[in-house]
C-alpha cells in the first residue's frame, strides 16, 4: 500500500470524526436555570432519609452554577471498601413553569437513582421515569428522568443515587426542545460508533470466512468486545436489561473479554509462537489471568473488583504495545500500522486515565474521546487487516505462478519446446486412463543422425531437431484448434497427438482416435514434410535428413510400456528394411 495514501486516508478519517464529534459534544450541556438549586452528598454509611434529613447545611456541596457536577470514583469516592450513595437535595422555587428533571450522567454503566419528595404530607419514594414495569415510556440512555411536584408547599426533594463511578453528572430541568435535541444528538453520535463498529464486525468476518484465516475471525470477536463494552458506557446496556443495576459488572466483564480478545488477535495477528516465543509466553500466562481475574471479580465486593479489572486495563495494553514495538524492531512489515492504530486507543485511554485520577475535568469529552479512538483504531486496523490480505493474495499467486512455471519448465524441452521425456510420459498416461480404444503409439528417429552431425555440423543437427520440434508443435496445434471449432460428438472423435523429445533425436507420438489406416496416412505425411525441412550446414550448403517411423495399435489389454516397446521393435525393421520409411501394426 502506498503510505502517502493511507496516511493521508487516516488522517482525513480521524479529522472528520473529530469535527463530528466536537459537533456533538460542544452542543450537549446543561440548562442553566437557576432559580432551581442544587446540593451533593457522599454517604457513606447508607443513611435512611431521617438520618438524612439531620445532616447540616455545610456538609452539602452546593453544586456550582451551571447545575454541574462530577464526581470521581478516586480515593475521596471509595473509602475502603465502603459502597458510597450519593445524595443530591433539589430546592425548588414555588410555582415554576416546568416540574419535570433530567440527569445526565457519563459514563452510564449502570447507574440507579430514587426521588423522595413530601407528598401529602408524607416522605414518598419514586423511581426514575421509564424504570417502572408499566411504563412504555422509553427508559433514558445517559441520564434518568426524575418527575417533581413543583406545585406543591415543600421546597426541597431528594435524589437517591447508587453508583460504581461516575464522572460527570450534570442535573438539568426539563425543557421539552432543549431534551429532544441533546436525545437526538447522543443518540446520533452512539448510532455513528456502534454503526462503523458493527460494519467493521461484518467486514472482518467476511474476510475470514471467504479466506479461511482465523486472524480476520479472533478480529472480529475482539470488536464485538469493544461494540458491547461501547453500547454498556453509552447507557445502552440499561435499556436492554433494566435490572442490571449499578454495581458495575457489565464494564468490567466486557472489559475482562476486550483484554483477553486484544491479546488473542496480537498473537494470532504477529504469529507471536513461531516469531516471539518469548513474549507469546506472557500473552498466554496473561490470558490465563485474566480469566481467573474475571471470574474472581464475581465474587468479591466492589471495590476490589474495580482495582482488578484497573489493573488488567493497565497491564494489557502496556503488554500490547510491547509487543507490536518488539515484533517492530524484528522487522515485521505491518507492525508499524498496527501501531499507529493502536496509538488512537491509547492516547484516548491516557485521557480517561487523567479523568479518575483527577487531573482533568470529568465531562463528557473523556467519555467520547474513548469511544472515538477506539473506533478509529478499529478502522485502521481493518485497513491494515485488508492490506495484509490482498498482500498475501497476491504473494500466494506469484507463488502458484511460478510453481507452475517451475513444473513447465521441468516437463519442456529446451532445444525443441515440445514435451521432454518426463512432459511426454506424464500426459501420455493421464491420456490412457481415459481409455486406450482406436490409440497409436509412434516411435520416430532420424536417420543417421550420427552422420549428419559430422558432415554438416553439430550446429546444424541442433538446428534440424529444433526445427522438427517446431514443425510437430505447429501441426498438433492447428489439430486442437480445428478441435474446438467442432461439436462435442465430433470432438470425441477426433484425433488428438501428444508429442515429446524421448532423447537424442528420438521423438514419439501418442495418437488418440486414430485407426490403423489413419495412423498410416499422418506417418507418411510425417515423412514428407521431414523431408521438406532444411538447415544450413557448416559451409552455407543445405542440409536435410530423412525419418523412419515404427508405429504401434493399442489393443485393449497392452500398456502403454509394451506399445512402447512394439513400436520401437518395429522401427528398427523399418531402419533395417531401408530408412525414411514407416512401419506400423
Ligand atoms: P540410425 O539411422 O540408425 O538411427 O543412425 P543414427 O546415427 O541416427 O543413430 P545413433 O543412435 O547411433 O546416433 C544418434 C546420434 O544423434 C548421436 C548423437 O551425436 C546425435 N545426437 C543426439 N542428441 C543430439 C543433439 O541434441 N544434438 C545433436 N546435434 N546431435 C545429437
Ligand atoms: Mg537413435
Ligand atoms: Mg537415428
Amino acid at each position: 500500500m502506498p503510505r502517502t495514501r493511507f496516511n493521508a486516508a487516516s488522517c482525513s478519517l480521524f479529522f472528520l470524526l473529530f469535527i463530528l464529534s466536537n459537533h456533538a459534544w460542544s452542543n450537549s450541556g446543561a440548562s442553566s436555570d437557576y432559580n432551581i438549586k442544587y446540593w451533593s452528598f457522599i454517604d457513606y454509611q447508607n443513611r435512611n432519609l431521617d438520618e438524612l434529613l439531620s445532616v447540616p447545611n455545610e456538609q452539602w456541596t452546593p453544586f456550582n452554577g451551571k447545575t454541574r457536577e462530577s464526581f470521581i470514583a478516586s480515593d475521596d469516592f471509595w473509602r475502603g471498601n465502603e459502597h458510597p450513595i450519593v445524595w443530591v437535595k433539589i430546592k425548588l422555587p414555588r410555582h415554576i413553569a416546568f416540574h419535570d428533571l433530567w440527569l445526565e450522567i457519563v459514563p452510564n454503566v449502570g447507574i440507579d437513582g430514587l426521588i423522595v419528595e413530601k407528598l401529602d404530607d408524607k416522605w414518598t419514594w419514586e423511581e426514575p421515569e421509564g424504570r417502572r414495569i408499566d411504563d412504555s415510556t422509553n427508559i433514558p440512555v445517559n441520564h434518568l428522568t426524575f418527575k417533581i411536584d413543583a406545585q406543591n408547599e415543600y421546597k426541597y426533594a431528594y435524589l437517591k443515587l447508587n453508583t460504581s463511578q461516575v464522572f460527570h453528572f450534570s442535573v438539568n430541568e426539563y425543557n421539552y426542545s432543549g431534551f429532544s435535541w441533546y436525545l437526538v444528538k447522543s443518540h446520533l453520535f452512539n448510532a455513528f460508533i456502534l454503526g462503523a463498529l458493527a460494519l467493521a464486525i461484518c467486514y472482518n468476518l467476511v474476510i475470514g470466512i471467504s479466506a479461511g484465516e482465523r486472524v480476520y475471525l479472533i478480529y472480529s470477536s475482539y470488536v464485538l468486545c469493544i461494540f458491547l463494552f461501547s453500547a454498556v458506557i453509552m447507557g445502552y446496556g440499561r435499556v436492554l436489561f433494566p435490572d442490571w443495576g449499578g454495581d458495575g459488572v457489565n464494564i468490567r466483564t466486557f472489559g475482562f473479554l476486550l483484554c483477553f480478545t486484544v491479546i488473542s488477535f496480537v498473537r494470532e495477528f504477529f504469529d507471536s509462537k513461531n516469531f516471539i516465543p518469548t513474549v507469546d509466553n506472557v500473552m498466554q500466562y496473561t490470558r490465563i489471568g485474566i480469566v481467573v481475574l474475571a471470574i474472581v471479580s464475581l465474587f468479591i465486593n466492589d471495590f476490589y473488583a474495580f482495582l482488578i479489572s484497573d489493573f488488567a486495563a493497565l497491564f494489557v495494553p502496556i503488554l500490547v504495545t510491547f509487543t507490536i514495538s518488539k515484533a517492530m524492531k524484528m522487522g515485521h512489515p505491518l507492525a508499524k500500522y498496527l501501531l499507529l492504530a493502536w496509538s488512537f486507543i491509547i492516547i484516548s485511554s491516557i485521557y480517561w486515565a487523567l479523568v479518575w485520577i483527577g487531573l482533568i475535568e470529568p465531562t463528557l469529552l473523556p467519555t467520547r474521546l474513548v469511544l472515538l479512538g477506539s473506533l478509529v483504531e478499529v478502522v485502521l486496523i481493518s485497513l491494515v487487516l485488508g492490506y495484509r490480505y490482498s498482500f498475501l493474495k497476491a504473494q500466494t499467486e506469484q507463488l502458484t505462478n511460478a510453481q507452475n512455471r517451475f513444473i513447465e519448465l521441468s516437463e519442456t524441452d529446451e532445444l525443441t519446446g515440445i514435451l521432454n521425456r518426463r512432459g511426454f510420459l506424464k500426459a501420455a498416461n493421464s491420456a490412457m486412463l481415459e481409455g486406450k480404444k482406436n490409440s497409436a503409439w509412434l516411435s520416430l528417429d532420424i536417420d543417421h543422425f550420427k552422420q549428419f552431425n559430422d558432415v554438416n555440423g553439430h550446429m546444424a543437427g541442433d538446428k534440424l531437431l529444433a526445427e522438427f520440434g517446431g514443425l510437430l508443435a505447429k501441426r498438433t496445434q492447428r489439430e486442437d484448434l480445428a478441435a474446438k471449432l467442432m461439436t462435442e460428438d465430433a470432438r470425441k472423435q477426433y484425433r488428438k497427438a501428444f508429442i515429446g523429445r524421448i532423447g537424442g533425436e528420438e521423438f514419439a507420438i501418442l495418437l488418440i482416435n486414430s485407426n490403423l489406416a489413419q495412423t498410416k496416412l499422418y506417418a507418411e505425411r510425417l515423412l514428407r514434410e521431414f523431408e521438406d525441412i532444411t538447415v544450413k550446414d557448416k559451409v552455407g550448403g543445405v542440409a536435410s535428413s530423412t525419418l523412419s517411423i515404427g508405429g504401434a495399435i493399442f489393443t485393449d489389454d497392452i500398456t502403454l510400456e509394451n506399445a512402447w516397446r512394439r513400436a520401437d521393435k518395429n522401427l528398427s525393421k523399418a531402419k533395417s528394411e531401408g530408412r525414411n520409411q514407416c512401419n506400423i501394426a
